[in-house]
């Protein structure tokens, strides 16, 4: 028996789960006491501690993003419209590699902390209640990570990459792979020891995870290292998989095998791996190859995908196709991957960009997203009590005002969310039963410290970007800005 005081939210759209699928109560009401929902209908029995008046809006699960990068995106947010062509819609390259083997890194200058309390801000302020973030150690070895997570009450679930290698910029520009097998396997070492520390922390609302940075640094003994450990240590394993066309074409050349067959192959896939992007699978129109069946394979394992569309689609990238993975009974996650960190863009992008792929616009249907935000999610971590609004499932709770013209007049709340709603709209946010954020204000911090200590960051990161290219340019040769600068007329 739960003996915490009961809170209801009562007088909104209640988006109720029923054992088997979401179902809306209008108007309805949701109580917790505790981490935990202890009522969903239309009247709850009894007097409340305390009510939130949710009149005129709409009650949803957390959101969860299987995968993000939780900083101030230095790099993406340089590459719209640019970047090199030789990588093939790849964004990353862009500033991923290091100016030399062992030279300046592009986020030297970066305060690290500054950019992962953005990006956790942010998260929050878009509703999102659980990430699964991938980020190196630092120099802290996870340790920041942990205490942003306890300063920003979000569910993380955790451990540092771990990676076969790394890139470097040659003197010449070129992009080259520099293996290190030793290296990759030591960190997934200190993962293990990260993951036996520190899961359950903040009352359980940091958990592990292993993760390899990418399918295409890794080798066979670090992925199988990997899924030795995950299943040693009872937790998840997710790495970033099929997201360059090269990585396709090369693991086809070398193996014989596409990244998604190999995975199968080598007992990789589970129910607990979350394959980050998957976008180049067998079928892509890009990849040239039409053999074997990978979704197949996918949905025999259980596996998931954490979907990313937005920042794919800004690289001209698309998924083929939302629906043909869900069709082919792959557990579909979304990711807010690099920013913004909005789940709302995602669920919206994802449905437009499936229906184009299909050119059918019956496809990638508004709930599939808003499915894939939550029910996906909580699938993909293996958590049942999350991603729902049901009595014993955690109290993570988001509130959404519609009493705006942006939302207009609602045939459909989910419709109306996925393709109308936006970040500014999300006015209260509860996980395991602690408000984060009530009247749209972020309890936990003072945003507009947490924006300028970010925006100080990236100025000082951009600002030195000549120090860090191989050839010396300026960001504004690098990337040039959408607008020329005013030039005063010559008298
Ligand atoms: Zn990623």
């Amino acid at each position: 028996m739960n003996a915490h005081p009961v809170t209801a939210i009562s007088g909104g759209a209640v988006v109720a789960f029923d054992g088997s699928e979401h179902r809306l109560i209008e108007p309805g009401v949701i109580a917790f006491a505790g981490d935990e929902i202890v009522y969903v209908g239309r009247d709850y029995p009894g007097t409340p501690a305390s009510l939130i008046d949710a009149c005129g809006m709409l009650v949803i699960p957390g959101q969860i993003s299987a995968h993000a990068h939780v900083s101030a995106q230095e790099g993406s947010r340089l590459l719209i419209d640019g970047g090199r062509r030789d990588f093939f819609r790849s964004g990353f390259l862009n500033y991923v590699p290091t100016k030399g083997g062992d030279g300046a890194a592009f986020l030297q200058h970066q305060d690290a902390r500054a950019s992962l309390r953005f990006g956790m801000a942010s998260l929050v302020r878009h509703g999102i209640t659980t990430v699964l973030p991938f980020a190196p150690a630092g120099a802290d070895h996870g340790h920041m990570m942990i205490e942003a997570a306890g300063e920003f009450g979000l569910r993380v679930y955790y451990s540092p990459l771990a990676s076969g290698g790394r890139y470097h910029f040659d003197s010449q520009g070129r992009p080259q792979r520099a293996w290190d097998e030793g290296a990759g396997l030591r960190a997934l070492c200190a993962a293990a020891e990260f993951i036996s520390a520190h899961d359950g922390k903040h009352s359980g609302r940091f958990r592990g995870m292993v993760t390899i940075d990418e399918f295409y640094f890794s080798t066979p003994l670090i992925r199988r290292r990997a899924r030795e450990l995950a299943e040693q240590l009872g937790v998840g394993v997710s790495l970033h998989c099929s997201e360059q066309l090269s990585e396709f074409h090369e693991t086809v050349r070398q193996t014989g095998h596409t990244p998604v067959a190999l995975l199968a192959k080598e007992g990789f896939l589970g129910p607990r791996t979350v394959l980050a992007h998957c976008l180049y699978i067998a079928g892509h129109s890009a990849t040239a190859y039409p053999y074997g069946d990978d979704l197949a394979l996918i949905a025999q394992s259980q596996a998931s995908v954490a979907h990313s569309p937005l920042a794919f689609s800004r690289r001209g990238v698309a998924l083929e196709s939302f629906q043909r993975y869900l069709d082919a009974g792959v557990n579909m996650a979304l990711g807010t991957d690099t920013y913004p960190l909005d789940m709302f863009a995602e669920m919206r992008m994802g449905c437009i960009v499936a229906k184009i792929v299909e050119k059918n616009h019956e496809s990638a249907k508004a709930m599939d997203l808003f499915n894939a935000s939550n029910l996906g999610g909580a699938r993909a971590l293996g958590r049942p009590d999350l991603g729902r609004l049901a009595r014993g499932a955690k109290a993570d709770i988001v509130v959404i005002d519609f009493r705006s013209l942006a939302i207009g007049p609602v045939p459909d709340p989910i419709r109306a969310l996925v393709h109308l709603a936006t970040p500014d709209m999300v006015d209260t946010v509860i996980v395991d039963g602690q408000t984060l954020m009530r009247g749209k204000r972020l309890l936990m911090c003072n945003e507009a410290e947490v924006l300028a200590a970010a925006r100080a960051s990236s100025e000082r990161v951009w600002a030195s970007f000549a120090a860090y290219d191989w050839a010396e340019r300026r960001i504004d040769e690098a990337f040039p800005p959408a607008i020329k600068p005013w030039q005063d007329p010559v008298e």
